[in-house]
């Protein structure tokens, strides 16, 4: 690919670019197929690089965290502990992918999980750390199992344990379960839940980075951040910089789901316009882009945006900030003009309630309100002022919460509101003529 700077398309990643290889195909998910695929190539001559190494590498990449914040990856592994002060450090690999719409993790963890330990130890590696956990969700079964059997493959062959790969670095690591609920995602609430607790997330700063596991620094890193790793260190930092555009760079596993013909999982270069990737991918909108109605282009979490900022808008960070919605987990919705949209986010507020942890009032309180409002709003049950009443909700319960998960129940709303209040205003307007008549 020419450098990001004189790029002027995206999108139409070759075969050979790809990361995740395996993906949908029939290859064989364990040690062999996947030393086949060139996993565990000579691990040991990254490992025995060491950390400063391993860091900068994944800073000069650009890759931002895939979990859904975006953060810059290689500074987050540099805030752990360069000395220690007696304390160990600890890698958490966040495997509860529970955001509606999001199943690219669950896919590394069927069809490649060795790119996952194999990406455990070069991140265990460059943030010191001699333990890692891997905590899926409990939902996760047969994902658990591959792990579990891509794990024990990996300490038959030497490659984690006492010396790792010969490298003389000693590095376990361990598989843990959640047991269903949304919040154990969040990282703190996953730090609790890993010590025994009740997941309820904890206030930042600290951060775990501080103050993590056991008291201990920490790094919770999402599943794909880990796996693309090793394949970043091997074709070099350029190479995962040269896709896609400015401080959007990379790969990207995208999942596609909703009013499309052909539903999937698809590894694509970041910045690529949401259209292609879709039309590319998916088979295109059920009954043809012209049929489409609105998107929601990063999991549930994220804004829905409507047909004509669809048209144009690029799959990055960057540039879906700018259209007011996220990027998030790259988890794309696609509803076509059959949609209910009030119902569809109505059904999203009803998400958020049940998962709110109810440690703070913007949340516990504020989530089933919306949810109580956007009862009646899909009905048309509501006066035109309760749009205002149920947007300034949303504003008292954004960016006053413990974690995201209030922000979550918000923005949704919001984007609701800002595309489609005309839909809700004659939604109100049928239902009066209906009492009036
Ligand atoms: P965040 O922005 O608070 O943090 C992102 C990461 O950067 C964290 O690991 C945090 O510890 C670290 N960080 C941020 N600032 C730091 C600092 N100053 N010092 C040290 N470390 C720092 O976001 P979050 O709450 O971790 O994640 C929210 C996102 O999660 C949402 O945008 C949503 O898209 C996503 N999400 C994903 C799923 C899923 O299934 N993958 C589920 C729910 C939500
Ligand atoms: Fe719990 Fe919601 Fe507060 Fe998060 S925002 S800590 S889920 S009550």
């Amino acid at each position: 690919s020419p450098p990001p700077s004189e790029k002027t398309s995206y999108g139409g990643l070759k075969d050979e670019d790809r990361i995740f290889t395996n993906l949908y195909r029939q290859g064989d998910p364990f040690i062999k197929g996947a030393m086949a695929r060139g996993d565990w190539y000579r691990t040991k001559d990254l490992v025995v690089k060491g950390s400063d190494w391993i860091v900068n590498e994944m800073k000069k990449s650009g890759l931002r965290g895939r979990g859904g914040a975006g953060f810059p990856s290689g500074l987050k592994w540099s805030f752990m502990p360069k000395v220690s002060d007696g304390r160990p450090s600890y890698l958490v690999v966040n495997a509860d992918e529970s955001e509606p719409g999001t199943c690219k993790d669950r896919e590394i963890m069927r069809h490649d999980p060795h790119k996952l330990i194999e990406g455990c130890l070069i991140a265990g590696v460059g943030m010191r750390a001699r333990a890692g956990y891997i905590y899926i969700r409990g939902e996760y079964y047969n994902e658990r199992l591959a792990l579990e059997r891509a794990l024990s493959e990996a300490y038959a062959k030497g490659f984690l344990g006492k010396n790792a790969c010969g490298s003389g670095y000693d590095f376990d690591l361990n598989i843990a379960y959640g047991a269903g609920a949304y919040i154990c995602g969040e990282e703190t609430a996953l730090i609790e839940s890993l010590e025994g607790k009740q997941g309820k997330p904890r206030l930042k700063p600290p951060f775990p980075a501080n103050v993590g596991l056991y008291g201990c620094p920490t790094t919770v890193t999402n599943v794909e951040t880990v796996a693309v790793a090793p394949t970043i260190l091997r074709r070099g930092p350029e190479w995962f910089a040269s896709f896609g555009r400015k401080n959007n760079a990379g790969t990207k596993l995208f999942c596609i789901s909703g009013h499309v013909n052909t539903p999937c999982t698809v590894e694509e270069e970041l910045s690529i316009p949401l259209k292609e990737l879709i039309e590319r991918h998916a088979g295109g909108v059920r009954g043809g882009w012209d049929n489409l109605l609105a998107i929601i282009p990063g999991g549930s979490s994220v804004p829905c945006l409507p047909k004509r900022i669809c048209d144009d808008v690029l799959m990055d960070f960057d540039a879906l900030k700018e259209a007011q919605s996220g990027l998030g987990t790259a988890a794309v919705i696609v509803m076509d003009k059959s949609t209910d949209i009030i119902d569809a986010i109505a059904r999203l507020s009803y998400f958020y309630k049940h998962e709110s942890c109810g440690q703070c009032t913007p949340c516990r309180e504020g989530a089933p309100w919306l949810y109580d409002i956007m009862t009646r709003m899909k009905k048309g049950d509501a006066r035109l002022e309760e749009i205002d009443m149920l947007w300034e909700v949303t504003k008292q319960i954004e960016g006053h919460t413990i974690c995201a998960l209030g922000d979550a129940a918000a923005w949704p709303v919001q984007g609701l509101i800002r595309h489609f209040r005309p839909e809700m205003e004659e939604r109100i307007g049928r239902f009066c003529e209906q009492i009036a008549a």
